[in-house]
């Protein structure tokens, strides 16, 4: 099978130009001018911008959380991914107290394993930290390829760590190559304070904005950016929302540290005066919650600063009727919004359209770095020959509306609905294989593949 990618303008983290892909297989054989082979499938690109697929290094699908299950499957989640010019997601083990990492995967490879349609890789999740768990930790950075651990600063007695089982997990992982991400909110606060609303009956989902202020972020950002810096382990700050977390990491570069940080595409568009509407306001409950005005303009900033490397999704999507199970109290509303199908969009209309990055600084966040970071890079994440040909042709000018009547995720409402975006995803191809075109999904539920990802290089 071979394809040709005809005079596009071919944008990469540091590239910009117009030529010819040729693609055999499932990697990119040459990039030139005016290419002379023949290909079995000729795409004209005349007028669109030629990318990297996105890599989205941070999804929940199929997970069990509070009781249920986030609505799309590794099948759903990744196909909706797909259609928005998402080709490689990184999705999360979630460890057991009491239990091994072994069996998390088990579990996880159960629900992954020829079910996904697009790429994915995963995060192991390190919940319970032990004299077993040290031992696996080896094992799942040499033989399993997952080279990235998961922690988590609040849910006491579910997933949180404490700060000594943080310093040992990052001593070891460290040793063996690889990188700790974190939850960074001060669990302990948090848990007060949602205690506190509900005794004070107060229920509605603003409570759950109320329950974790800035602060309990800031705290938390500090505290994993010291201990990091005092193990030498590197580190990940997941879904960082505010000015004062971002500020800890802008502390940690006076002393020559190097902390990672991702945003997620709805802290930088949407903020907390959702949390108004009502019960309406479930749809955006999420952890940490929507910030305000003068925190999107820090993460803006903080991207151009190189200061934010990351905007992924957090995509945890829950219908409706799941949502409802907090009615009458915020606290047992389950967490996430769905958005794996519409970051690539959404950031290409309202950062590169508006002026707010450049289309380099796109590329980089939202499909390089990421790749990078977690060691898939540069099979991932950039147009070059011997790269998987994931390659995504947007049309910059095209308008188009989200809705639910036509996005693609497993859920009955959209966090986006109506909102009018201009740059639309035409043409996806994943490992040289034509995924999406003309509005529909071209490969077959089984397609995607488990990505094993190299050890933790501390650059980028
Ligand atoms: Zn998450």
């Amino acid at each position: 099978m071979s394809v040709l990618i005809k005079n596009g303008r071919i944008i990469t983290a540091a590239d910009d130009y117009t030529a010819d892909i040729f693609i055999t297989g499932e990697t990119i054989a040459a990039i030139g001018r005016n290419l002379s082979v023949s290909a079995e499938q000729v795409i004209d690109a005349k007028g669109l911008l030629v990318m990297p697929g996105g890599v989205d290094p941070h999804v929940h699908l199929d997970m069990p959380f509070m009781g249920t299950f986030s609505s799309d499957t590794h099948e759903t989640g990744t196909r909706a991914a797909l259609f928005g010019g998402t080709t490689t997601v990184i999705d999360f083990v979630l460890q057991k107290q009491g239990h091994s990492l072994h069996e998390a995967l088990t579990e996880w490879n159960k629900r992954a394993r020829g079910t996904a349609v697009g790429d994915y890789s995963f995060h192991m999740a390190v919940t319970d930290y032990n004299e077993n768990t040290k031992q696996e930790i080896r094992e799942m950075i040499e033989q399993e390829g997952i080279t990235s651990f998961k922690t988590f600063m609040a849910y006491k007695g579910a997933l949180m760590i404490d700060d000594r089982q943080m310093t040992a997990l990052m001593q070891e992982v460290k040793k063996q190559g690889g990188l700790v991400t974190v939850h960074a909110t001060n669990g302990d606060m948090i848990d007060y304070l949602v205690a506190k609303h509900k005794s004070e009956g107060k229920l509605a989902p603003l409570y759950h904005y109320l329950s974790q202020p800035e602060v309990t972020e800031a705290e938390a950002s500090a505290r994993f950016t010291d201990i990091a810096n005092y193990t030498g382990c590197p580190g990940y700050i997941v879904h960082l929302t505010c000015e004062g977390a971002l500020n800890a990491v802008r502390n940690a570069t006076r002393r020559n540290q190097k902390v990672f940080v991702e945003t997620c595409i709805q802290y930088l568009l949407l903020d907390a005066s959702l949390y108004e509407k009502d019960f309406e306001g479930a749809k955006w409950v999420m952890s940490p919650p929507l910030r305000e005005p003068k925190d999107q303009a820090t993460l803006w900033a903080g991207i151009n600063q190189g200061l934010v490397q990351v905007v992924a999704t957090d995509h945890c999507p829950f219908k409706w009727e799941q949502k409802l199970m907090g009615r009458n109290d915020f606290s047992k509303i389950p967490n996430g919004h769905p958005a794996i199908e519409h970051r690539m969009e959404l950031l290409f209309s309202e950062g590169v359209n508006k002026g707010k990055i450049s289309l380099n600084k796109y590329v980089e966040v939202a499909c390089t770095n990421p790749a990078r970071i977690f060691g898939m890079f540069p099979r991932k994440g950039t147009i070059a020959v011997g790269s998987d040909a994931d390659i995504i042709l947007i049309n910059p000018q095209e308008k188009h509306t989200l809705s639910v009547s036509s996005h693609h995720m497993n859920v009955d409402y959209s966090a986006y609905e109506g909102k009018e975006l201009t740059g639309k995803v035409k043409t996806v191809l994943l490992r040289g294989k034509i995924a999406i075109d003309r509005n529909t999904c071209q490969v077959a539920k089984g397609y995607g593949q488990f990505i094993k990802r190299n050890k933790i290089v501390q650059t980028g």
